[in-house]
């Protein structure tokens, strides 16, 4: 390896690393030290806000393959043709922990995936979880504070938790999957990730559909036990971190089926369940996955901080081809993730390496904090002008959004008539579960329920009883027997 100099940031070469300089042996040290203060002001630099929630994560580069044709659905330019393959990062996460948590707490795990295409990057940020916990984004900063810490204990509140859930039926079907094993699987390997909210699908023809994402585990699902996550948060609390990177520099790369769930605008409008309510799933009978390619990560970063840590995710990121969907708290995040990216990195986070679209950007965005990619150079900074050649393509303008002829902008209810069903969905993946699948989630809910504490703790517990004996009265039976709830007094 050839020898480099020891330097300065800005360049300069220096001799003493390690030594202050002191007036005399045993004097005080003096203030033109420059070296001593850039190690320790840099120093005192080095950590960038956290994020508020998917503080902890794990991050690699990789590829994504077209197995099979989708352009009767996409003219995304990732898609053009069976055997295309594209740059990818993909980032995991828990979601509440800080970033120093335990890989295994039972928790959602993001699924933050980026696609470099040559028509700008897209960004299909998602969970390992079909479903979320609120429809609308609205209520995001309420439920993300019960999953943090109490604001005068500073300790995690399961009354807290129980409280908004049972108060909020509608995270009814995110919760039981939570609580089931897959709330903590085995790693990030071998687990689903899901885009969870509807997007859109737009064809040469300019013509829309709505679609889910599906990434499959090709490594098979596999989880932790409750016990078996209590014990790897004491053994290793890095696992999922550890387990990832070392499969990547062993050359076993992970790999993920993508499959597409397909609705046309029509089938939207009658669907039986609001298409755009992220709580619900598409059922696989009436809309079927199809196959779409295979995703695989075979290259660790070389630096955690710079790739992975400043990795900034927005759904915004979309591309030719590829659009939004009315699902609110797709659109509240549509705001939130480049507002957060702002704030955490700074006016000119897509300049980051892992963050800059490799193929070509113009536009009139100029200045800011860290502004390093030339910043327009001697080019206008106006549009329109008589100087520049950059000229609006027509060709990507998305069809019109038809919202039907009488409409009337207000604060409608999202539970209401019609969107009010939370019990069905999470009554048909519970009839699905093994006989084990079940035994382990009741006995993680009654685990998770027995922390509710506090004057309030029967009204809570009897509130949330109540949905689960709504979704299904077996499961609703086992979580009340293993509570040691008086069922008699509760159906009073
Ligand atoms: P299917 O029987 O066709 O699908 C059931 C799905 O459930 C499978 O995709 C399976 O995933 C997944 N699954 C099994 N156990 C769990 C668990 N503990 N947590 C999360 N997912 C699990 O039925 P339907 O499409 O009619 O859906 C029935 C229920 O299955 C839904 O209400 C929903 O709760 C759940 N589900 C449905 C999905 C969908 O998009 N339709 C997606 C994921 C879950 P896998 O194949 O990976 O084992």
């Amino acid at each position: 390896m050839e020898n480099k100099k020891l330097t300065t940031a800005s360049g300069r070469p220096y001799v003493e690393h390690e030594n202050s300089m002191t007036a005399g042996e045993r004097g005080p040290v003096l203030l033109q030290d420059y070296i001593l203060h850039e190690k320790m002001a840099h120093f005192n630099r080095e950590r960038i806000p956290e994020r508020v929630v998917h503080a902890k994560g794990s991050g690699a580069y990789g590829t994504f393959t077209v197995t099979n044709d989708i352009t009767p659905y996409t003219k995304a330019k990732l898609f053009s043709e069976v055997g295309k393959q594209t740059k990818v990062f993909l980032r995991f996460s828990t979601v509440g922990g800080e970033k120093g948590s335990a890989d295994s707490e039972r928790d959602p795990r993001g699924f933050a995936l980026r696609f470099y295409t040559e028509d700008g990057n897209w960004d299909l940020v998602g969970n390992n979880t079909p479903v979320f916990f609120i429809k609308d984004a609205k209520k995001f900063s309420d439920f993300i504070h019960t999953q943090k810490r109490h604001p005068q204990t500073n300790l995690k509140s399961a009354t807290m938790v129980w409280d908004f859930w049972s108060l909020n039926p509608e995270s009814l079907h995110q919760v039981l999957i939570l609580m089931s094993d897959r709330g903590t699987p085995f790693g990030y390997r071998h687990m689903n990730g899901y885009g969870s909210h509807t997007f859109s699908m737009i064809n040469a023809e300019n013509e829309r559909v709505y679609v889910k994402f599906h990434f499959k585990t090709a490594q098979g699902i596999k989880n932790l036990t409750e016990p078996e996550a209590d014990q790897m948060r004491t053994t290793d609390m890095d696992y999922a971190q550890r387990d990832l990177f070392e499969h990547i520099e062993k050359g076993e790369f992970p790999k993920w089926n993508l499959k597409i769930q397909v609705m046309t605008e029509a089938e939207s409008r009658v669907a039986k369940v609001n298409p755009f309510d992220v709580t619900k799933v598409w059922p696989h009978k009436d809309y079927p996955l199809m196959d779409v390619g295979v995703l695989e990560l075979n290259e660790n970063p070389q630096n955690y901080f710079q790739d992975v840590e400043q990795a900034a995710f927005a759904p915004t990121h979309i591309v030719d081809g590829i659009g939004f969907s009315p699902d609110r708290m797709l659109q509240g995040r549509i705001l939130s993730y480049p507002d957060a990216q702002r704030y955490r990195l700074g006016a000119n986070y897509e300049q980051i390496p892992v963050n800059r679209c490799p193929f070509a950007t113009n536009n009139y965005q100029r200045d800011g904090a860290m502004r390093i990619d030339g910043n327009g150079g001697s080019e206008p900074n106006y549009y329109p002008n008589s100087f520049d050649s950059i000229v609006v393509d027509q060709s990507y303008k998305e069809p019109a959004l038809d919202l039907g002829e009488h409409v009337v902008a207000d604060h409608y209810d999202r539970n209401g008539v019609g969107e009010d069903d939370h019990f069905t969905q999470p009554g048909n993946l519970y009839r699905i579960m093994t006989e084990e699948a079940k035994t382990n989630t009741v006995h993680n809910i009654v685990g998770a329920m027995s922390g509710i504490d506090g004057p309030k703790r029967e009204e809570i517990i009897f509130r949330q009883l109540c949905h689960w004996f709504r979704a299904d009265a077996d499961l609703g039976m086992r979580i009340a027997k293993g509570l040691q709830v008086d069922v008699s007094k509760f159906m009073q």
